[in-house]
C-alpha cells in the first residue's frame, strides 16, 4: 500500500524535497542551491532552468535517498517561494527571459503610479494586498511591456505562472497551466471574494485573461508527475504557497490559530476562517488555502529583519562567531540594562510602515557590553513579532493564547520563552520543523484520499516543546514601553 508522501519545498535560494512517511515523519530529504541573479541594483532574477533541474534533482536524490519502492508514494504536494514571476511560451514552453524573483525592486515605480492614480483602495478591497513590488502583477506587466508581448499573450501564445505553476507545466503529464488559490493571491490580481481573475485589476495593468492559469484548489486532484522523473506516474494533489503550506503543516486549521516562523525574516500568520477579515493596521489578507473550493482566509504580517538581526551581529558587528552563540550570551546577563535594538535597517513593516526608519540602538550607558546588545537583539525580534500579534489581534478580534513556531531561530530557547513572556502566549514549537514540506505533504495526502479529513491528521502534529509565561506583568509593560519608546526615537530618521 502506498504510504509515502513526498513534497517539493521550492525555496529562494535552494529547491528541496522531503519524504514523509503517512505518519508524518521525516524519512529523507535533499536540498540544492541554485545561483542567484542581480543584473542591476535591487533587480533579482533567477533562471528558470536552474529551478527546474534543481527541483528535479532534489526530488529524485530525497526519494533514492528513503530507500523507499517508487510505487509506495500515494502523492506528491508542492510548494514555493511566492510572488516569483514566469513567462513562457505556450508551443515551445521556453521563459521570455529570467523569472523575476519577488524581491526584485523594479516594478516599484508601477506601484507608486497606481497609487497615485488612486487605485490603491480598490486594490487593497479586492485582493487584500497592499499595493507592493513584491506582488507578480506588476512584474508580468513589466514583463508583457520590456519584451513587447501584450499582443502575443492576447493570442494565448504565452503562459503566466509563479513558481507552482511553472513547475505543474514542466513536470506533469499533460503541461496542465494551473496556479492554486493561495498563490493566485499573491499576483495582485485574484480577487479573494470571487475567488477568481477580477477584470478590473486585468484591465488596469493590461494583463490578458488567456495568460492566465486556471485557480486550483490546494488540495485535490492536480495531475500526475511525468513518469520520466521517477520512474512512475505519481498522482500530484497538493499545492500552496510557503508560508500557506507552513501555516497548514503547523496544524493551524481552527480560527485564531496562528504560527511565526522566524528566519531572515519572520512570517506570522492567522487563520481567520471562510471570512477575509480587512486589515486596520497594516496586514495582509491572504488566503490561507482552499480545500472543495471552500476558501480559508488568513491575516499576514512580516518583520524584514528576524534571524538576520542575528546575523547582522555576526557578519558585520562581529559580535558573535555563530548565530546559537547569542542564546548563551543573551542568558550571561539578567537584562539589557534598558538598551533596546531597533533593527530598522530596512525600514519598518506592520503595523509601522515607515520605510524611512533605520536601525537604532539606545539606552547605553558605561556599563552596556556585548551581552547586553545581543540580548537586545534577540528580543528586538520577539518585539516585532509581539507587535505583529498584538495587530493581528486588533483586526480579529481575538486575542491568541498560543503561538506555533518554526524557522532557524526558533532553536533559540531565549528568544521562544523571551516571546512567551513579552507576548503572554504559550509558544509552541513541533517536532518536525519543516512545516513548509509537512504543509504541502499533508495537503497532497488529504488530496489523494490517504487521510479522510483533518480530524484523522490532528495527531501527526507533534509537540516538542513549549514556553510559557513567565514574566510578571508590570515588568512585561515596563519592558513594552521601553520597546515602543526605541521604535519612536528610530522612525522617519533617513532623509526623504
Ligand atoms: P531562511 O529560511 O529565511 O533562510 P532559516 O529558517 O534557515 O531562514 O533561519 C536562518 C536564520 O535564523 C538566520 O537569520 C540566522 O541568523 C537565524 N538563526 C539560526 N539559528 C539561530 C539561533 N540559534 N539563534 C538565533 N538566530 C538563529
Amino acid at each position: 500500500m502506498a504510504k509515502y508522501l513526498v513534497a517539493m519545498d521550492q525555496g529562494t535560494t535552494s529547491s528541496r524535497a522531503i519524504v514523509f512517511s503517512a505518519e508524518g515523519r521525516i524519512v529523507a530529504s535533499h536540498a540544492v542551491e541554485f545561483p542567484q541573479h542581480y543584473p542591476h541594483p535591487g533587480w533579482v532574477e533567477h533562471d528558470p532552468e536552474d529551478i527546474l533541474q534543481s527541483q528535479i534533482t532534489a526530488l529524485q536524490e530525497a526519494v533514492r535517498l528513503s530507500g523507499i519502492d517508487v510505487g509506495e508514494i500515494a502523492a506528491i504536494g508542492i510548494t514555493n517561494q511566492r510572488e516569483t514571476t514566469f513567462l513562457w511560451d505556450r508551443q515551445t514552453g521556453k521563459c521570455v527571459g529570467n523569472a523575476i524573483v519577488w524581491q526584485c525592486r523594479r516594478t516599484a515605480k508601477i506601484v507608486e503610479r497606481l497609487v497615485a492614480d488612486s487605485h490603491g483602495d480598490m486594490i487593497r478591497q479586492k485582493t487584500g494586498l497592499i499595493p507592493d513590488a513584491y506582488f507578480s502583477g506588476t512584474k508580468l506587466k513589466w514583463m508583457l511591456d520590456y519584451y513587447n508581448l501584450r499582443e502575443k499573450a492576447e493570442r494565448g501564445e504565452l503562459c503566466f505562472g509563479t513558481v507552482d505553476s511553472f513547475l505543474c507545466w514542466n513536470l506533469l503529464t499533460g503541461r496542465p497551466h494551473v496556479t492554486d488559490a493561495t498563490n493566485a493571491g499573491r499576483t495582485m490580481l485574484f480577487n479573494l471574494e470571487t475567488q477568481d481573475w477580477d477584470p478590473e485589476l486585468m484591465a488596469l495593468l493590461g494583463i490578458p485573461k488567456a495568460c492566465l492559469p486556471k485557480v486550483v484548489d490546494s488540495s485535490g486532484p492536480i495531475g500526475t508527475l511525468d513518469p520520466a522523473i521517477l520512474g512512475r506516474p505519481i498522482p500530484v494533489t497538493g499545492m500552496a504557497g510557503d508560508q500557506h503550506a507552513s501555516l497548514f503543516g503547523q496544524a493551524c486549521w481552527k480560527v485564531g490559530d496562528v504560527k511565526n516562523t522566524y528566519g531572515t525574516g519572520c512570517f506570522m500568520l492567522m487563520n481567520t476562517g471562510d471570512q477575509p477579515v480587512r486589515s486596520e493596521n497594516g496586514l495582509l489578507t491572504t488566503m490561507a488555502w482552499r480545500i472543495g473550493g471552500k476558501p480559508t482566509y488568513a491575516l499576514e504580517g512580516s518583520v524584514f529583519m528576524g534571524g538576520a538581526t542575528i546575523q547582522w551581529l555576526r557578519d558585520e558587528m562581529k559580535m558573535i562567531t555563530r548565530a546559537a552563540e547569542s542564546e548563551g550570551l543573551a542568558e550571561s546577563v539578567p537584562g539589557t540594562g534598558g538598551v533596546y535594538l531597533v533593527p530598522a535597517m530596512t525600514g519598518l513593516g506592520a503595523p509601522w510602515w515607515d520605510m524611512y526608519s533605520r536601525g537604532t540602538l539606545v539606552g547605553m550607558t558605561r556599563g552596556t557590553g556585548r551581552a547586553h546588545i545581543v540580548r537586545a537583539a534577540l528580543e528586538a525580534i520577539a518585539y516585532q513579532s509581539e507587535d505583529l500579534m498584538q495587530a493581528m489581534a486588533r483586526d480579529a478580534g481575538r486575542q491568541p493564547e498560543q503561538l506555533q513556531v518554526d524557522g532557524g531561530a526558533s532553536a533559540n530557547a531565549f528568544l521562544m520563552q523571551f516571546q512567551a513572556d513579552i507576548s503572554r502566549v504559550r509558544v509552541v514549537r513541533p517536532r518536525v520543523l519543516e512545516t513548509t514540506a509537512l504543509g504541502a505533504a499533508l495537503l497532497a495526502g488529504l488530496g489523494c484520499g490517504l487521510y479522510a479529513g483533518t480530524e484523522e491528521i490532528a495527531h501527526l502534529w507533534e509537540k516538542d516543546l513549549e514556553f510559557t509565561p513567565q514574566m510578571d506583568e508590570a515588568t512585561r509593560l515596563m519592558n513594552l514601553r521601553g520597546w515602543h519608546k526605541a521604535v519612536n526615537r528610530a522612525l522617519d530618521w533617513a532623509e526623504h
